[in-house]
């Protein structure tokens, strides 16, 4: 297939997001530090190919704190764990590092919160994705998964003036939770919300950016693991933004039948996609047409940080302490 000149229009912001960006050099510093193997649980982000970079300089990915041998260190991924797995690895003498984005740790804290002022939570997530088994891990017997406004119908009858309260997921489609919310405030008008949003700031961000990009543009590649809920909600905001979307691990899964004749192409990318992907789309496009014109649309800047997790801190502190002592 060989296309006329085509025009690239970039999302801003896309990409990686400062939990994810935390997470990732969490994992590289420790590598750095101590030599590999690192052990990490769990995907440290929802991306094979940083998973399978991070695998090639020495990280070990497992299931399961048991999958550590003992006093072994490891890293818990940015989705963030149940108490129940910080006590496992305390069990095998673990050295923790933990790289859980501030963001769902904040989601954490609410549950932990209202658990012990004895209300009972709703929270809008989607069932099996971690974040939501470490965010129900919290307060099991207090917690009740809904992932749809339908659903809402079926929670039990809790009575009028018992403690109540929502959190959602820190990257669902913000279209779609404002219906979950709208259908739980009006079969329960008491229930509690969180002081500031649980959808995080990229999450949003994002979404916000691709539905601007769905206007000006025929069809939206959005850049993006499968098992990435941020990067299949922006498949979805852009379809629903009424454009053509899919989602495509990298370059290789383009299908150039979804192009056809089209000449305005969207792309944007996954809060744990990293910029490389992005680039080789660009040169795909490069490589099959008569010449691109590549541009980018940017809806808001973002300068968000997080600091490193303490351990790794700690330890960086201590490297850059260690050439001085030597000295006197
Ligand atoms: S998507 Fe949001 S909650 Fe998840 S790691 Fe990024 S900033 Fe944190």
């Amino acid at each position: 297939m060989y296309m006329a000149e085509v025009e690239l229009i970039l999302a801003a912001p896309r990409g990686y997001c400062a939990g994810v960006d935390r997470a990732v050099e969490t994992v590289e510093q420790a590598l750095k530090l101590q030599g590999a193997p690192v052990y990490v649980r769990k995907q440290i982000v929802h991306n094979l190919h940083v998973v399978a970079d991070l695998e090639t300089r020495g990280a070990i990915f497992v299931d399961d704190v048991t999958d550590v041998p003992e006093g072994a260190t490891v890293v818990f991924s940015a989705h963030g764990v149940a108490p129940t797995v910080h006590s496992g690895a305390e069990q095998r003498s673990l050295t923790v590092i933990d790289a859980t984005c501030p963001l769902v740790t904040k989601v954490h804290n609410e549950a932990k919160r209202y658990d012990a002022a004895g209300y009972h939570m709703v929270l809008i997530g989607h069932a099996e994705h971690e974040e939501v088994v470490g965010t129900m891990g919290e307060a099991p017997g207090a917690m009740t998964l809904v992932e749809h406004a339908a659903e809402v119908a079926s929670l039990p009858d809790f009575p009028e003036g018992q403690p109540l309260a929502y959190l959602t997921q820190t990257t669902l489609s913000v279209d779609e939770t404002r219906g979950i919310i709208e259908a739980l405030t009006h079969r329960f008008p008491w229930i509690e919300s969180p002081e500031k949003s649980d959808i995080c700031y990229a999450t949003s961000n994002r979404q916000a950016a691709v539905k601007e990009l769905a206007k000006v543009t025929e069809l939206v590649l959005v850049i993006g693991s499968a098992n990435s809920s941020n990067s299949c909600r922006l498949v979805e905001v852009a379809r629903d933004a009424g454009v053509d979307s899919y989602l495509i691990e990298d370059e290789s899964e383009i299908d150039p039948t979804w192009i056809g004749d089209r000449t305005k192409i969207g792309i944007t990318s996954g809060a744990s996609a990293p910029e490389r992907l992005v680039l080789g789309v660009i040169e795909w496009f490069r490589d099959r047409s008569d010449g691109i014109n590549v541009s980018e649309l940017e809806t808001v800047h973002e300068d968000v940080a997080f600091q490193l997790p303490r351990p790794i801190r700690r330890a960086l502190a201590m490297v850059a302490v260690e050439p001085v002592t030597k000295d006197l």
